[in-house]
């Protein structure tokens, strides 16, 4: 398959770098911008995949490094890949481990091969490759596959950044080499996505860009890693900047475990394409709900006694049914049932985020939208 026929884009924004379109994938079309819910262990903590579905996602995303350790990729195997085995038929992306070995396991031993470390459940010893990265994905039969990257810490100096960015590249290539994309894993044809690191370093950046660019045709895609950890948001904003200057245009952009709402909405404006983040989910577990005005901690005593929804107008289920007295009581007992409705709220409010960031684009109104959002979340100072 080209490469070049996945991503179509459709509308590209007068006044920004926005862009919506769509990509065709075997298990369904995706419109650009979107958000990928994190099903971690192979489940959106506490939801199921229709109710996911039901919400608005369109892809969702997993974890090779957890489903490796817990339950296996013997069993992926016998379920025919992760789709199966957790009961989601739509488009699936997987990370190649690689973010998770750097911030979960104790690190054992990275050299230009590969990576050995203990897994943070029970400290057993194991090694990736890139060989192995993209072999585990193919076992998990995920639409979207990443290859191997290496993610130093977000406070690393120059020189480690470029022995990374320079130790990503190569691990790219092999990944390529060992990738296949001619040949459909149980029935549907993956694709795969190269990671540009280098932090918030513009020369860095445009080298791993670079390197990435000349590894040819069989990339898909590009991801943008080493973000989200720590850096100053101008820093964020700026290394967007370059690479929407720097990636090609027909291509799908990942910014990967960003962010916030309005991080979002200037995401898109730059050119971002794809998202995911912890944020909606995780919050949502703490009792932190995301309004059109900003985030609202339900834990607060003032919810108590307050009838409202929590968000007037939100059509999740939650708001359509209950009152913050209701969710806050759930929430302060842990009871199972607050989370499940306040995760369905946080997940609904990013969907309908980049739903409506699609129409504004679509509409050719995406600046005067946008400025309008950002006004109403982040108050008088946007
Ligand atoms: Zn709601």
């Amino acid at each position: 398959m080209d490469s070049h026929d996945l991503l179509t884009i459709e509308v590209e924004d007068a006044h920004s770098a926005a862009r919506q379109g769509h990509i065709k994938l075997s298990r369904g079309t995706v419109a650009t911008p979107f958000f990928m819910p994190i099903g971690t262990y192979g489940a959106v903590k506490t939801l199921a995949p229709w109710e996911v579905r039901e919400l608005g996602a369109q892809m969702i995303l997993s974890n090779t490094y957890h489903l490796y350790l817990r339950p296996g990729m013997d069993l992926m195997a016998q379920f025919g890949g992760v789709h199966k085995f957790m009961g989601w038929d739509g488009p699936l992306l997987t990370d190649s481990g690689g973010f998770q070995i750097f911030s979960l396991a104790s690190l054992r031993k990275l050299d230009d091969d590969g990576v050995t470390f203990r897994s943070h459940l029970n400290g057993s010893l194991h090694r990736f490759t890139p060989e192995k990265a993209i072999d585990m994905q193919r076992v998990l039969g995920s639409d979207f596959v990443m290859a191997l990257d290496e993610c130093p810490p977000g406070d690393s100096s120059a020189a480690v950044w470029q022995a990374a960015l320079e130790r990503t590249t190569n691990w790219a290539r092999r990944c390529l080499e060992r990738f296949d994309a001619t040949e459909p894993r149980y029935g549907h044809p993956q694709s795969l996505f190269c990671i540009v690191q280098g932090g918030t370093d513009p020369k860095l950046r445009r080298q791993s860009a670079e390197e990435l660019l000349a590894l040819g045709s069989g990339v898909s895609g590009y991801a943008i890693g080493g973000l989200a950890v720590g850096e100053p948001k101008e820093a964020l904003f700026a290394t967007l900047e370059l690479m929407n200057a720097l990636l090609p245009g027909d291509k799908p952009r990942y910014l990967m475990g960003v962010g916030t709402p309005a991080d979002l909405v200037r995401a898109v404006a730059l050119g971002m394409d794809m998202f995911d983040c912890v944020l909606p989910t995780r919050n949502a577990r703490n009792g932190q709900l995301f309004t059109p005005t900003g985030t609202l901690n339900i834990r607060n005593a003032r919810y108590r006694t307050d009838l409202e929804p929590v968000q007037a107008g939100c059509d999740c289920p939650l708001c359509l049914r209950f009152s913050r007295a209701y969710l806050r009581h759930l929430i302060m007992i842990r009871e199972v049932l607050g989370l499940r409705l306040a995760t369905a709220h946080n997940l609904r409010f990013y969907l309908r985020l980049m739903a409506d960031m699609r129409a504004a684009i679509q509409a050719g109104q995406f600046r005067d939208w946008s400025q309008d959002f950002l006004r109403q979340y982040e108050g008088e100072q946007a």
